[in-house]
């Protein structure tokens, strides 16, 4: 008896398991079929099953701690790292940003752990204005980028799609099995179905572009504003190098040949094109102070003199 009861319990928790399992009404199920054998035996049953009931919560407890355990790894390395990083750094490194940030871009890439600022910028803190989603879309994200341009006024507004994109994948195929949360986010990506490779990463690199123009079109017919589409190719797809950005839109100009000549191509001298644009862009930050306090988010009100963006663009 004892024994046939405890693999019955076992058998239901093993089928029915998980946190949502009634062990209450398993209990009371098994105490009112045993009413007939007596008080004694009832009691009996009650304490297998509490015992068959104990040796589950705790099973169920050793997979939580399992999963903590990696969790708590991760983080133990992610702390360290983190004192490693405050270690290295001093308050000069934090000084040209500390009041303020005035970035020279506001970027949209993917969200993949592929893609990384290191592969666009030496130096990103404080200068690129960084908006991640999975598909480096607009649509979804169109409070973050309408801040990097119309708050902190960054004259490049640079989209960045990447080769082996999960989310164009997706997109490209069936995702209706999808939560509606991720569904909600595909649904805005335009590839056409059974195309998941570059044909597509560059096709919605450019609808991107297409829609960020429209959205910004007085700043980019002024010319305070330059959009550009890029493709981060770290399988080396393409050929021209492994994690190459290549440029493949520049305000809606797609030709490469094109493109190539476009005075905003020019490719900075080493290691002098920050400090030439962060005293450029201090003398028009200054001016620019002035004229567009109001339009400033509160926390952007002081003037860094590593000023970086605020120069109008040339293209
Ligand atoms: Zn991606």
């Amino acid at each position: 008896m004892k024994l046939s009861i405890r693999l019955l319990l076992l058998g239901i928790l093993s089928v029915g398991s998980g946190p949502g399992m009634f062990p209450g009404a398993i209990l009371h199920a098994c105490a009112a079929e045993a009413t007939a054998s007596g008080d004694a035996e009832t009691e009996k049953i009650r304490r297998i099953v509490k015992e068959v009931l104990g040796e589950y919560a705790s099973s169920l407890n050793d997979g939580k701690q399992a999963a903590h355990g990696a969790g708590n790894e991760i983080l133990g390395e992610i702390r360290r790292d983190n004192r490693n990083f405050v270690r290295g750094h001093g308050p000069a490194y934090f000084k040209p940003f500390l009041d303020s940030q005035h970035p020279r871009a506001t970027v949209i890439t993917c969200s993949d752990s592929r893609v990384h600022t290191h592969a666009l910028d030496a130096t990103p803190d404080g200068d690129l204005f960084m908006v991640r989603n999975i598909g480096n879309q607009l649509a979804t994200a169109e409070g973050s980028v309408e801040y990097g341009v119309h708050h902190l006024h960054t004259p490049l507004l640079l989209i960045v799609g990447h080769s082996a994109c999960g989310a164009i994948k997706a997109a490209a195929g069936d995702y209706s099995q999808e939560s509606p949360a991720i569904r909600r986010e595909l649904d805005t990506l335009q590839v056409p179905k059974g195309d998941p490779g570059m044909v597509s990463i560059k096709l919605n690199v450019n609808a991107q572009v297409r829609a960020a123009m429209t959205k910004f079109e007085p700043e980019v017919l002024s010319g305070h504003l330059a959009v550009v589409g890029a493709v981060y190719d770290f399988t080396n797809e393409l050929k021209q190098g492994q994690g190459k950005l290549d440029i493949i839109n520049v305000n809606g100009e797609t030709d490469a040949a094109k493109i190539a000549t476009l005075a905003l191509m020019k490719e900075a001298p080493e290691a002098k094109a920050k400090a030439a644009s962060h005293s450029r862009a201090a003398k028009k930050a200054a001016a620019k102070e002035g004229e567009t306090e109001e339009d400033s988010a509160p926390d952007e009100k002081t003037p860094s003199k590593h000023e970086k963006s605020a120069r109008k663009t040339s293209h």
